[in-house]
């Protein structure tokens, strides 16, 4: 069975090309706005709400999406990929609910004004960290963890976002102020910006050494370090809130945070039309006979029902044969069960390929016998087909000629109903089987119907008038 995980996908070269001129194009645009990082933009204070939902949103679904794949796989990789982000999600939400002037003047939780730059600090740090954590999960190439395990490794982060919380908001005098004005302080954004760039490269690094970037999955991981990379850089680069480097940086925080979102909805929309197909594939499969390779008698009970639906909707007429091989019991006797069996497939594509209207359709019924449904045929058209398709089958020459019971034919039993009725399905099939005893009786390789009686009929034995009695009951349905 071909590992179809999300996990196991291996990047092909065409992958990794756009991956590259991705990386290539997120990179060269942050160098090129540098120059212009400082420079002041119109205020668009919905902006930052705008922006927190939605890297709320692509974090948290991405979140969801790996949690879900660790839940089939149970790879601690993904659960503590599945954590970093979750941390990412629950991060951006409390640095909204702290950002001054968006649900309260200051910010809720009494926080500061140091106490929304500093979730992003722990946004900045917690990610690449627990990035590099989860590839060093990797690198140890554990086995399946349990779902408890695997919960762990994402409440952690979650946990841990909550402390940063109340750090920031309850101690968030003792924490250097980062911010002077609308701007970052001239005393520390060097230091931390240096240390927060270099944890990202750190973590991209650790990424690459370890995975070499050969899944789908850890080549877009590191499109979205790069793109975090970039942010970091104008971030700190930038003039303060509302800069370009300000603003450009958030674009690359959502780019990096979709990237992997990204690659989700694709695997996952991909096994979806996958597994479609396969269900058809298995659908098809479950209706069709094993050895002859035409409908089964399953595909039949399904059908037949609607056909006689359908012909009753339009109150147009509905046949059915019922085909029995003749004496097959000597043909196996005389040619052994193998060559039995190539003569029934034999039989079964004759009849198919006999049948011209694309709406009827033969299945195996059992054994050697088969079913046509003829709908929308009458009782005349019924024994005429029924006549092609005994004629088609006496035209088989399947050993040689001169050999005893070589010679393969069929009797056929018809029955036509004036207009379908579904409840009927049953006294159809009893009217097909009378017939088809009848045409036993008047000696094989014979149509028997309502319209007409017998054809073709070969003369009874003895052997017959015991097996098919020529009285036998039969119910016409009509
Ligand atoms: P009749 O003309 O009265 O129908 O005679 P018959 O010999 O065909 O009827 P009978 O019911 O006595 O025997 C049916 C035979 O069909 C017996 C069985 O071995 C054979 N048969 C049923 N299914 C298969 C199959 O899948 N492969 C092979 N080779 N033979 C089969
Ligand atoms: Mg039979
Ligand atoms: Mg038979």
């Amino acid at each position: 069975m071909t590992d179809n995980s999300l996990i196991s996908l291996t990047a092909t070269r065409r992958h990794r090309l756009f991956a590259n001129f991705v990386m290539a194009a997120l990179l060269g645009s942050a160098l090129a706005l540098l120059p212009f990082a400082r420079l002041p933009m119109p205020h668009m204070e919905a902006f930052v709400p705008m922006h927190a939902t939605a890297v709320f949103a692509t974090e948290a679904l991405t979140a969801y999406l790996l949690w879900t794949q660790f839940v089939l796989r149970r790879d601690p990789y993904l659960a503590a990929l599945s954590g970093a982000y979750a941390f990412t999600a629950a991060n951006v939400t409390l640095q909204l609910l702290v950002f001054p002037g968006v649900f309260a003047p200051e910010g809720l939780f009494g926080a500061g004004a140091q106490s929304a730059v500093w979730l992003w600090v722990t946004w900045h740090v917690g990610t690449p960290l627990l990035l590099t954590l989860a590839v060093a999960v990797r690198a140890r190439h554990p086995g399946p963890v349990s779902v408890a395990r695997g919960a762990s490794l994402v409440a952690l982060p979650l946990v841990l976002t909550l402390v940063s919380l109340a750090v920031v908001t309850q101690r968030a005098s003792a924490l250097p102020a980062l911010l002077a004005g609308d701007g970052f302080a001239r005393t520390h954004p060097a230091g931390i910006g240096v240390a927060i760039g270099l944890l990202g490269c750190g973590a991209w690094l650790a990424l690459v050494v370890v995975t070499r970037l050969r899944t789908l999955l850890d080549l877009w991981l590191s499109v979205a370090l790069c793109a975090g990379v970039a942010d970091v850089c104008l971030s700190l680069t930038g003039g303060g809130r509302f800069s370009v480097g300000w603003y450009g940086a958030r674009v690359y925080a959502l780019v990096g945070s979709g990237t992997v979102l990204a690659v989700l909805i694709w695997k996952v929309s991909r096994m979806y039309a996958a597994l479609e197909e396969a269900n058809a594939k298995l659908h098809e499969y479950a209706m069709l006979d094993g050895l002859t390779g035409i409908f089964n008698r399953r595909y039949f009970d399904e059908r037949y029902p609607a056909e006689l639906a359908r012909a009753a909707q339009d109150r147009r007429p509905l046949s059915l044969l019922l085909i029995d091989v003749d004496r097959f019991k000597h043909y196996n006797d005389q040619w052994g069960h193998l060559r039995g069996d190539e003569c029934l497939t034999s039989v079964a594509r004759t009849l198919k390929d006999a049948l011209l209207r694309p709406q009827d359709f033969v299945a195996r019924y059992g054994g050697e016998e088969f079913v046509v449904v003829l709908p929308d045929c009458d009782e005349v058209a019924a024994l005429n087909t029924g006549e092609a398709l005994r004629t088609a089958v006496e035209l088989l020459v399947l050993a040689p000629a001169s050999a005893p019971n070589s010679h393969i034919t069929v009797s056929i039993g018809a029955a036509t109903l004036a207009a379908g009725n579904p409840s009927d399905a049953d006294r159809l099939l009893a009217a097909a089987d009378a017939a088809l005893y009848r045409a036993k009786a008047a000696g094989r390789n014979c149509v028997s119907g309502t319209a007409r009686s017998d054809t073709s009929a070969a003369p009874r034995t003895v052997d017959d008038d015991a097996r098919y009695p020529a009285s036998g009951g039969a119910a016409s349905l009509l």
